[in-house]
């Protein structure tokens, strides 16, 4: 958590039913935490780690609203059908929908192979496409959603190492684009939210050295934090951001402009 967390006034979220795909650790977690903070009852999907998840809904439930967990591996329809129905069971129709899951891949592009590519591009683009379509029907009926994609400072300008992560994350960056126009007209906005680096486990192949090169190079001279990325996401999901779709909010540290 960062040292300092200004209050929130009032509690925009209350009433409101989130779901948050890859919540049960790092930027996921955070999220599901900021959007209870504000006042949202929260969905923490988990793919493993039931117990992780678990503690997560603990932390929302500390703001006095509810939270469950429901594993689903986002990157299959079935599950992903299954995620939204038991939600909708639960909770009523969801009014925000995090696309937060998502893995990375480092490499050079001569080595990967296809299957690998298939297992990124499942979970990082075909998963937002399966809970977005998922979902729709319901926000539609209610004339109202927020979506918030997670896509990456990669999928603005390209990482070394990281092609096949880029272009799913670029992927997600078109996907949020195209559908903010097709859903406007349903009261339904599509942003994303394109971090730089963040200290999460997926840093975690990162040398100490490599770490603290990077948090140079990034002029606030420092890293990302989760809750970096969790604010700008509940910025995007007010419902006073009503104006905002289509747009891509990079928490970065002024790394990419
Ligand atoms: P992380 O610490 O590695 O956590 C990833 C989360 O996604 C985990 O909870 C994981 O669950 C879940 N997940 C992965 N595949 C899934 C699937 N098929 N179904 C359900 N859950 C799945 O990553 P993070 O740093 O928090 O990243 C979160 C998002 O931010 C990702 O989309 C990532 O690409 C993006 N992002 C991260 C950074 C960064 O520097 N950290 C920068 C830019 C963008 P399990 O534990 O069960 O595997």
């Amino acid at each position: 958590m960062t040292a300092f967390q200004p209050p929130l006034t009032g509690r925009p979220l209350t009433r409101q039913h989130a779901i948050v795909t890859g919540a049960s650790r790092g930027i996921g977690a955070a999220i599901a935490v900021g959007l209870a903070r504000a006042g949202a009852n929260v969905v923490i999907n988990y793919r493993q780690n039931a117990e992780m998840a678990e503690s997560v809904a603990a932390i929302c439930r500390k703001f006095d609203v509810s939270a469950i967990t429901l594993q689903a591996d986002v990157s299959r329809a079935d599950d992903v059908n299954r995620l939204i129905e038991t939600a909708t069971v639960h909770f009523g129709a969801p009014a925000i929908l995090v696309n937060n899951a998502g893995v990375a891949h480092t490499g050079l592009l001569l080595d990967m192979t296809e299957q690998e590519w298939d297992m990124l591009m499942s979970a990082n683009l075909k998963a937002p496409f399966l809970c977005t379509r998922a979902i729709l029907p319901h926000m539609i009926r209610q004339q109202y959603g927020r979506i918030i994609n997670l896509s990456s400072i990669w999928g603005l300008a390209g990482g070394s190492c990281e092609v096949a992560y880029s272009a799913s994350k670029g992927g997600v960056i078109a996907m949020t684009k195209a559908l903010a126009k097709e859903m406007g007209p349903s009261g339904i906005t599509v942003n994303a939210v394109a971090p730089g680096a963040i200290q999460t486990d997926m840093l975690g192949h990162l040398s100490d050295e490599d770490l603290q090169m990077l948090a140079e190079e990034t002029p606030v001279g420092r890293l990302g934090t989760a809750e970096d990325v969790a604010n700008a996401v509940t910025f995007l999901a007010l419902p006073s951001s009503s104006f905002l779709t289509g747009q891509i909010l990079s928490p970065n540290g002024g790394y990419v402009t």
